[in-house]
């Protein structure tokens, strides 16, 4: 029977020939059959980098050994990746770190940050933010005995920005609802009782037009196994506005962010901007990973990215409403503007309709209490893959074939 399920597929079709990312995605290798809408979680391999991992164990490690720190550019790698980080975050290289954890990252910057506004006591948030934000926030606020960590419905930000607080603290793109903060105004905001404005960009970059040059950022971070697609644990950056440069410290200083680490000097001396965030030794193998995962983004206009990741998910917004109404919620912002590359749908029993999903061939992701996520990369998802996850969504809702036992099984990552 011919419904809606063909002409929705018909159409899909008709944008993918016509999207001018649609050679990207041959870099990539997605199994057969499977509609990967998880990519804000961990972004999806491209075969070249299993390559050049390989040829960095056999030849850089397994031949050139402690040479290849020099002789492969090893001492090189967070460099090289933070001058191809820059352009898509709208920051020069020498503003971006390529190090640590996110979760690290954003302790060092904070640190740093409460180091420029030393007169100031609220690290102020909203409690939309990531768990771990809040969690380092607040380890910092503990170690210093000064600091309080302020958290707030994100509609009262304005309310509770005062000459007391020292940083707004935010993530730009609300992991769980997918909302998207107007990241010029809070800064401008700040900026207008004095604060610092520290950024993170986990579900940004990669995929939004992010411009911290223009918002007039002051500290960010991000993730790089997300939409950067830099493989599991891939190291993280920071970035410090050069305005920042003279006074930034790192409160984790070690010898790679020392001028000169094989200078073995005792007394440290930060190296220029923000290479002095680094701490310790790259871990090379990771690092290759990333750098080799970025090349996917060479020649592309970040509103090329950011374009095809409205259609996308306005496409499976646009499907849900005429088709699952009533039975799923959306509950992302429907204005482009105001939403990541990411939608999000309420249902009661949101774990098991995603489990369900998944063995559906479908893979999303839950986030509790009640939803099921979705997030569109749009280096590779295309846009007959929203119309195959919306089908096979509508199937199990129509059937109730997502209600049963084993679907309810909690597994330790959702
Ligand atoms: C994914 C994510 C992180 C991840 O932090 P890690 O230290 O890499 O585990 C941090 N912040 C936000 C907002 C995230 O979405």
């Amino acid at each position: 029977v011919a419904g809606w399920q063909d002409d929705a597929r018909s159409t899909a079709i008709a944008a993918d020939d016509r999207d001018p990312l649609a050679a990207v995605r041959d870099r990539f290798r997605l199994p057969d059959g499977l509609v990967y809408l998880d990519g804000n979680s961990l972004g999806a391999l491209q075969p070249a980098i299993a390559q050049r991992v390989a040829t960095t164990m056999t030849d850089e490690w397994g031949e050139g050994l402690i040479r290849s720190w020099n002789d492969a550019g090893w001492v090189e790698l967070p460099g090289r990746i933070a001058a191809r980080i820059a352009p898509l975050i709208g920051a020069a290289t020498d503003e971006v770190a390529v190090t640590d954890s996110t979760s690290t990252n954003l302790f060092k910057v904070l640190a740093a940050g409460a180091a420029l506004r030393p007169d100031r006591r609220v690290i102020l948030t909203d409690d939309t933010n990531f768990p771990t934000d809040i969690y380092v926030a607040r380890g910092l606020a503990g170690l210093t005995d000064r600091h309080e960590v302020r958290v707030v419905p994100p509609e009262d930000l304005h309310d509770h920005l005062d000459d007391e607080v020292a940083m707004l603290m935010l993530t730009e793109v609300d992991y769980r609802s997918g909302r998207r903060h107007d990241a010029p105004a809070l800064t401008a905001a700040a900026h207008g009782v004095g604060a610092l404005a520290v950024w993170d960009l986990a579900h940004s970059v990669g995929v939004l037009d992010v411009d911290l040059t223009a918002w007039g950022a002051d500290l960010a971070v991000g993730c790089s196994y997300k939409f950067l697609s830099g493989g599991p644990g891939a190291p993280a950056f920071a970035f410090a506005a050069r305005r920042h440069h003279a006074a930034l410290v790192n409160p984790l200083a070690g010898w790679f962010g020392h001028e000169q680490p094989f200078a073995f000097d005792l007394d440290y001396r930060p190296a220029p901007g923000a290479t002095r965030l680094l701490n310790g030794t790259a871990p090379v193998l990771s690092m290759t990973a990333l750098e080799a995962a970025l090349e996917a983004f060479d020649g592309l206009e970040p509103a090329a990215v950011t374009a095809k990741a409205h259609a996308l998910t306005t496409r499976f917004i646009d499907l849900v409403d005429t088709h699952l109404d009533g039975r799923i919620e959306v509950v992302t912002p429907r204005e482009p503007a105001r939403r990541g590359s990411q939608v999000s749908l309420r249902h009661e029993q949101a774990y098991a309709v995603t489990r369900a999903l998944t063995d559906r061939g479908v893979i999303g992701d839950h986030r509790p209490p009640d939803i099921v996520r979705f997030g569109f990369a749009p280096l590779y998802v295309r846009h007959l893959d929203v119309v195959e996850a919306v089908i096979r969504l509508a199937d199990l809702l129509d059937t109730g074939a997502w209600d049963q036992p084993r679907f309810h099984e909690r597994q330790t990552v959702t």
